[in-house]
């Protein structure tokens, strides 16, 4: 039988356990990182349900292996914490795509608009918007909004686009985009639909709306988790999202035929954390994640106005 990990990573993963017990660490994976990371994590999540997560562990030292977003999102969320990102580099090209100057000069457009964002989004974006919101609840927080008020809705055209389609609202969208699910096609789910029939189709909501339009179900993470649990064993489910998600789902139901919707559904930035990386984050206390206290207490209030919409 082939060993799940080659043969220096047993000493490695020892190595990781006797540093996070001395440093008091708690180390979070987000679903898309390398199976060797999710498997040595105390706590595997979204973006979301990590920062949660990191707001609640009594731990001094959070090892956060994401991108530098999440990691910003944690610290804003455990203020007095340290929080690391093992690879300074990780970061997401979504959240990149709007800037602090670009975000004022939308608003100065648009005067009297309410700014929606994303939590892929960076803490200086968060901090400049009245209210954030995650795949799985952008929805609601677009309907707990006014009526006659318009909404910006940044970064994610594509999940905005999802959220607010049979919505009578005045929704302006940044241009913004996972370049990822931003693959996946119609005839990508045409093509696998064509060799088997009877799978069922599952996406994220960060797809293009044609992809979303064509899927039988459109879900965030918790959602797709949620959603497979129901499934008769044996199902094969085409996935429109991140390849790291099927080790995920894969987990929870070994039943399942996973498949993904397309080739190369893979983020760099979230498989460039190794279990190396992991130790010397812990080892030689790098790389601290902080956020600006005005900027942090900004960017709080629109994710904890987030949290209070039912
Ligand atoms: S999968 Fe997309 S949104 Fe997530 S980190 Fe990668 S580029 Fe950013």
């Amino acid at each position: 039988m082939t060993p799940s990990v080659p043969p220096q990573q047993p000493e490695l993963i020892e190595e990781i356990a006797r540093l996070r017990d001395r440093r008091n660490a708690v180390i979070l994976a987000h679903n898309y990182e390398l199976a060797e990371v999710q498997d040595i994590a105390d706590f595997t999540g979204d973006s979301l349900e990590l920062s949660r997560k990191a707001a609640t562990v009594e731990a001094e030292v959070i090892v956060f292996c994401g991108v530098h977003f999440m990691a910003e999102t944690a610290a804003i969320l455990a203020p007095g914490r340290v929080v690391l990102l093992p690879v300074a580099e990780a970061g997401c090209p979504m959240a990149d795509m709007i800037t602090p100057d670009e975000l004022r000069a939308f608003q100065a457009e648009n005067p009297g608009a309410i700014t929606v964002t994303y939590v892929n989004s960076t803490a200086g974006i968060k901090a400049l918007s009245d209210v954030c919101c995650t795949s799985a609840n952008a929805r609601a927080v677009v309907e707990s909004l006014p009526a006659d008020r318009r909404i910006l809705f940044v970064p994610d055209r594509h999940l905005g686009e999802w959220v607010t389609r049979d919505l009578e609202r005045d929704v302006v969208f940044w241009p913004g985009f996972c370049p990822v699910h931003q693959r996946i096609l119609p005839e990508d789910l045409r093509r696998k639909r064509d060799q088997f029939p009877a799978a069922v189709v599952l996406v994220h909501p960060e797809c293009d709306l044609p992809v979303c339009e064509a899927a039988d179900f459109v879900e965030s993470t918790g959602g797709m988790l949620r959603r497979i649990a129901e499934l008769p064993a044996g199902t094969t489910v085409i996935l429109g999202t991140e390849v790291g998600m099927i080790n995920r789902l894969q987990r929870a139901r070994p039943d399942l035929v996973l498949i993904p919707a397309g080739p190369d559904l893979v983020c760099a930035n979230m498989k460039m954390t190794r279990l190396v990386h992991v130790r010397d984050a812990l080892l030689h206390d790098r790389h601290r994640v902080t956020v600006e206290p005005g900027v942090a207490a900004r960017a709080r209030v629109a994710i904890e106005r987030m949290l209070a919409v039912p």
